[in-house]
This record gives structure tokens, sequence and C-alpha cells, in this order.
């Protein structure tokens, strides 16, 4: 079993290494293109959405990432930028299933909350709103696929901790595909005895226990679902070894595409940005952040060619109150940090495409529910 799963591992690894990652490099004139969208034939309204969300990413996280990153990152080719309140429900500091509810509901609700309302009840998600609509939906997470984050937008609990749970709700939906942790979730439950391994294959999902491309190509044709397990439980981190997020989510945009005329919804969380801040880990931070930056360089490549999706990245809340000292210089950070918890920061908000315009300004983390859903037009 362990030679196996190391044998997987190494499919794993060459695959990710023949997709070789693209430059972070872009000129100002790149960066003119992207800012002039507007002007490129883009449709007026979009057709997909894909929203990135890196969990604890505040404004010093990007900072440090791309000070680190040669002073550059993708994000920096954003037209529109805007500032969010990112309190709950119930306390001025979210937490990230709060944080999450907020923009796949559109509702304040309390710290811990999975996609229900202050009183526990059921709040329909905008995964949910897009699959009502005959569209494609898929997720893509750092984290395990039941952790707050990912859930918030597929299934309704009264508490973070209800892993089980959350993962039964997967079935509940049509989600197209997910790549993330927390296999033991679906697999070896002790809650009841159901193999949800097992009923996602009788569900018609191709389930797989590591991120294979050549088996996602082969099967592209055959209209299934996808459900990629990365990890048991929690992923590595990048520093460890991890690469899937850009792989992934590059296939992702690729498949949803051609799932439904309706176009897709996309949700993808760079989701260890947070443990970083929560560790007091700035190496942690910056190698996180770097890699959930390349992969929005993919979705704004894909969404530049493709003129009908909104790229919306953003965060839940800020991790850490992290701060970069004055004994820092360009490449080399001296840094600290005042909690390791998250903090009440304005969060920021960067959106290009077709309904980015709207995304400007100072406004409550529910709004961008709001604006996600007045842009599919529905
Ligand atoms: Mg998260
Ligand atoms: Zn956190």
């Amino acid at each position: 079993m362990k030679k196996i799963s190391y044998l997987f591992l190494l499919i794993f690894l060459t695959a990710c290494l023949s997709d070789a990652p693209e430059s972070t490099d872009f000129e100002n004139d790149e960066k003119a293109v992207f800012a002039n969208f507007k002007k490129e034939g883009f449709a007026a309204a979009p057709k997909n959405i894909i929203l990135l969300i890196g969990d604890g990413m505040g404004v010093t996280q990007i900072s440090a990432g791309m000070y680190m990153n040669g002073n550059k990152l993708h994000l920096e080719k954003f037209p529109i930028v805007g500032l969010h309140k990112s309190y709950s429900g119930s306390h001025l500091v979210t937490d990230s299933a709060a944080g999450a509810t907020a923009f796949s509901c559109g509702v304040k609700t309390y710290n811990g909350a999975i996609a229900v309302d202050m009183d526990t009840m059921p709040v329909k998600t905008i995964l949910e709103i897009a699959e009502d609509k005959g569209m494609a939906t898929g997720m893509i997470a750092t984290s395990t696929i039941v952790h707050a984050t990912p859930a918030s937008f597929i299934a309704h609990q009264k508490s973070r901790q209800m892993y089980e749970e959350i993962a039964a709700d997967f079935l509940d939906t049509e989600i197209d595909f997910f790549v993330g942790g927390g296999k033991k979730y679906f697999d070896r439950r002790e809650t009841d005895d159901r193999d949800l391994y097992k009923e996602l294959q009788d569900k018609n999902y191709v389930v797989s226990d590591y991120f294979q491309h050549d088996l996602i190509k082969s099967e592209l044709s055959r209209k299934k679902n996808f459900a990629y397990f990365t990890a048991d439980n929690d992923p590595l981190q990048v520093s460890q070894g991890r690469d899937y997020l850009y792989a992934a989510s590059k296939m992702g945009m690729a498949f949803l595409r051609n799932r439904s005329e309706q176009g897709f919804f996309l949700m993808i969380e760079g989701s260890q940005i947070d443990w970083g801040g929560h560790a007091n880990e700035s190496d942690y931070i910056i190698s996180e952040m770097i890699d959930f930056d390349r992969t929005i360089g993919a979705a704004l490549d894909f969404a530049a060619k493709d003129k009908e999706t909104l790229v919306i990245v953003t965060a839940d809340h800020e991790t850490g109150g992290y701060s970069i000292l004055k004994e820092s210089e360009m490449g080399d950070l001296k840094t600290a940090f005042t909690t390791d918890y998250h903090t009440a920061d304005l969060i920021p908000v960067f959106a290009y495409g077709p309904g980015a315009r709207t995304f400007g300004g100072i406004y409550e983390n529910t709004d961008i529910f709001k604006k996600m859903k007045k842009a599919m037009g529905k």
C-alpha cells in the first residue's frame, strides 16, 4: 500500500513537472492590455465566474508575497480594486466559515456557521444558484474540501466542525469538479457506515486519490464528474512539495468551460495563507501567497482569452496582524505578528472582466455575493 502511494506521488510529481510553470514575469504592455479589457471585445455580462479566495490574505500578506517575488504579482494586473468589511454577524473579527458564508450566501452569520443564517436556517449558496441555472460548478482548495471555506459554498451545517455531515452534503449537489484534501471524511466515516467515495462513483464521478493529468485528459470526453482527493486529511504545504493548485485550476477551467452551455462557477481557495498566519510563520505565508498568485495568473490568462469570464480575488479576513518592519529590504523582510488569530482589517477585492467595474469602492463582504449574483444576470 505504501509503495503504491509513493508510485502515485511520483506520477503526480512527474505530471506537475511536465506542466511547466509559466513565468510570473510580465511587462507593462501586458499590464495595459489587462487594464483595457473593456476595449478588447469582451462580453457585456459574464458567462463564467471564477472566485479566488486567499484565506487570511490581507494587504500585508500580499505585500510580503510581492516583495519576496521580485516586486511582482499577477494581482497587479487587475484594473479594479475595492475593499470589503469582513466582520461577521456575531463578531467584529470573523472566522472563515462566516466569512465564506458572506460571499456564498450574502448573509452575515455567526462564526462557525456553514451557509446557514443567525438562526441556523440554510441559505441558498451562489454555487447552488449556479446549478439551478444549469451552470457547471467546481471547487479547488489547498485545505480539505470539507474545510470552512469550500464547505460554505456547498453544505449547510450549524458548525464548521461537522466535517462528515459536510462531506455528505456534497452528494446532495451536482458539483461537476472538486479537488482538495479530506478523503477520510468520505471513505472512513465515524458517524455512519456510508462510503461516500463509492457513492460518488455511483453518481457518475471519476474519483481519484491523486491528481493525475493524463486521467482527466482521457476522461474529458466521457461526460463524467471529477472528484480528486489530494490528501487523507490536510494537504501538504507548498514548501513540503504540494503543487496542484495551479495545475488543478487550469484543468478545472478548461473542463468546466466544456461542461455547460450556461457557463460555470468556480471557487478556488489558497487555503493555507491563513495557516501561515496562525503559525506566525512569515515564510509559510509567503510561499503560499506566491503559489496562490501563480494560480491567479492562470485565471487571468483564461479570462483574457475567453472574454466572458469575471475573475474576482479576495480574502475572508486577515490572519496574524502581520506587519513588515523597518529593518526590511526588498527581498529580505523582517516581520512581526500581533496575534495568532484573525483581525478585523478591511480586505482587498480585485476584479477583472465583464461585471468587474461594480467591485470598486468600499462595501460589506456580503455585497460580493450580491455583485456576483447580479453579474450572472440571475
Ligand atoms: Mg479556508
Ligand atoms: Zn484562520
